[in-house]
């Protein structure tokens, strides 16, 4: 391609929205536009790259035996309705006026009913199906270029099986896989332990990738064998101690005291002593939940045990539900609630809590015996330098860019659709499901946050749109325009990819400029002096080291360096 007529509009100065190096570069290179709000044109250049992904994504689910088809991105609203993910996706769900129908964010419904219609037998299964297609979400904050659009490309794949241990299998085919993709993609990423949220499941993990920008948070350990989504991230606390205490409920006079220090250093205890209460609303009634001392609730925790969303009960509400203010609730005599209390409180007595009267508490609570209690459950959000529960070391808070998530579904999706099949005995069982995702820009940004520096971005040989920028200098002689012809011939003939910088109005230094903001892994620079001397210059872009190579062995020695790179990433 010669870059005097390839469309790739590059400019200089950042974007003023573009936070982020990837979105600024995606931008500064010219492979994309912005069309809309979390909406991108991929141009040329950016289609080349968006092109490389999807070959590697297919070659490895074809490698796994998934089965490429195409879904269509619009969906009956009635299917969703039947799921129940009309409300589950709220706001995030795009619908069309006029007519019955959603564009689909994900295919889960589409896919089980069409189990629902032609898998009738145990023998038709298992199935593993996956498109390359068009997803539609209206997230909230479209931000970060292409990391989170309200259209965007996904990989997803779905397996159909009649037993759990074959949902087993698919699921480690698509671990296997998803590790094979990213690191055929260059990036560094790890899995994460996930929650299963508004999927509904039985087990999820996600491929992550540690980053300031993302928006998730993840809990790792040091030693890098425990990982897993703070949603769902567990610490090694043992199990609480109690001494038996018979003494009946009391109350006790806590005049302005509002926090949990202020109460344990007015009584003179311990935090272990003390149950702060948190309340939320779900789906029914409003809940209340027993957190030991300062530990805090995690939101994610309790809606995957609710089974609903929730969020915290304003102020004026909580003193209307219980007659006092945030500091002074507690579990005791409490009606109209339902209450759950987190593990490390399982078995608790001799515990101080709100008195539901301002400026009192409770002491001597007994929970078993004071409390109605409806589940203990793990509801607490770890903190950083506790240690992993695999015992592999102390845990670290991060940010980090979910690049995948893989689902075991279960039965949720087919008991809704009644997607059944006839089992091994003639019995009617309904189909198991995995649910597996990939966002193809979303690599494409996460590459580049990996692989850039200050001029521009590095390309990984599997995903760069060339493997070489041919670049002629010294425009006006002849000697050097002949040579950089000939060797662009010569180099496509030998099966490299070359972006040949032919402009003859622009100077050398915008022209490595350009060079080094596009990135691709190898510069060839046709120069006046060392062409004179017979030589021809290799600038590689990753490292930056550069060398001189006679002109005849030019195309051999560019072939073994891309060659070998490609080698390096296929391992
Ligand atoms: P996130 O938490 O980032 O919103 P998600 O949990 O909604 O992701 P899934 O529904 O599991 O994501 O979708 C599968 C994959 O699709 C994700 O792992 C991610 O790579 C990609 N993806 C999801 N939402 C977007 C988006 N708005 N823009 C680009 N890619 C996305
Ligand atoms: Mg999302």
């Amino acid at each position: 391609m010669r870059l005097s007529q390839f469309f790739v509009p590059t400019v200089k100065e950042i974007p003023a929205d573009a936070a982020i190096p990837s979105h600024q570069l995606m931008v500064r290179s010219g492979m994309v536009r912005p069309v809309a709000a979390g909406v991108y044109a991929f141009l040329p250049l950016g289609l080349r790259v968006l092109q490389n992904v999807i070959g590697i994504v297919r070659e490895e689910m074809n490698r796994i035996g998934a089965q490429e088809m195409l879904l269509p991105a619009l969906s009956p609203v009635e299917l969703w309705q039947r799921t129940g993910r009309v409300e589950a996706f709220g706001e995030t769900l795009f619908h069309l006026k006029g007519r019955p129908l959603v564009l689909a964010p994900t295919h889960e419904e589409v896919v089980c009913e069409l189990a629902r219609t032609h898998i009738a037998s145990y023998r038709d299964m298992p199935q593993i199906w996956y498109q390359i297609q068009t997803k539609f979400r209206n997230e909230p904050r479209p931000r970060s270029g292409v990391l989170r659009g309200r259209q965007f490309l996904m990989k997803d794949s779905y397996s159909l099986d009649a037993t759990p241990e074959g949902l087993d299998r698919a699921y480690a085919l698509h671990a296997g896989a998803y590790a094979r993709i990213f690191s055929r993609c260059g990036i560094r990423y790890f899995v994460a332990g996930a929650s299963s949220g508004a999927m509904g499941g039985t087990g999820s993990q996600e491929f992550m990738m540690e980053s300031e920008s993302g928006e998730d948070v993840v809990a790792l350990s040091t030693g890098g064998r425990y990982a897993a989504n703070m949603e769902v991230a567990t610490s090694a606390m043992g199990a609480s101690r109690w001494t038996p205490d018979d003494a009946p409920v009391s109350e006790v006079h806590t005049p302005g005291v509002r926090t949990i220090d202020e109460l344990a250093a007015f009584l003179g205890v311990t935090h272990d002593r003390l149950a702060k209460s948190v309340v939320y609303q779900g789906g029914g009634k409003p809940v209340l939940v027993l957190m030991m001392g300062n530990d805090l609730l995690n939101e994610a925790k309790l809606a995957s045990v609710l089974g609903t969303d929730v969020r915290p009960v304003e102020a004026e509400r909580l003193r209307s539900l219980t007659g006092a203010d945030g500091g002074s609730i507690g579990p005791v005599g409490l009606r109209g609630f339902t209450i759950l209390a987190d593990e490390r409180l399982r078995g608790g007595c001799g515990l101080v809590s709100g008195a539901n009267r301002n400026d009192y508490h409770l002491a001597h609570i007994d929970l078993a015996r004071d409390c109605a209690i409806e589940g203990y459950h793990d509801f607490r959000t770890v903190q950083e330098a506790e240690q992993a529960p695999d015992g592999s070391g102390p845990l670290r808070i991060a940010r980090a860019i979910e690049l995948g998530h893989i689902f075991k579904l279960g039965t949720k999706y087919a008991d809704a659709l009644g997607a059944t099949f006839l089992d091994e005995r003639g019995a009617g069982a309904p189909v198991v499901m995995g649910s597996y995702g990939i966002g193809l820009e979303r690599i494409i940004a996460c590459h580049i946050e990996q692989h850039h520096d200050a001029d521009g971005i590095v390309w990984g040989a599997s995903l760069a749109p060339f493997d070489v920028q041919l670049i002629a200098v010294g425009g006006r002689s002849a000697a050097v325009a002949e040579t950089a012809e000939a060797l662009y011939s010569e180099m496509g003939e030998a099966g490299i990819d070359v972006l040949f910088d032919d402009r003859a109005d622009t100077g050398p230094g915008f022209k490595f400029k350009d060079a080094d903001l596009l990135g691709m892994p190898c510069q060839v620079i046709v120069g006046e002096r060392n062409l004179a001397a017979g030589q021809i210059e290799i600038k590689e872009r990753g490292t930056g080291r550069r060398s001189l190579v006679p002109r005849a062995a030019l195309t051999a020695n560019v072939k073994e360096l891309v060659t070998r790179k490609d080698e390096a990433w296929n391992q």
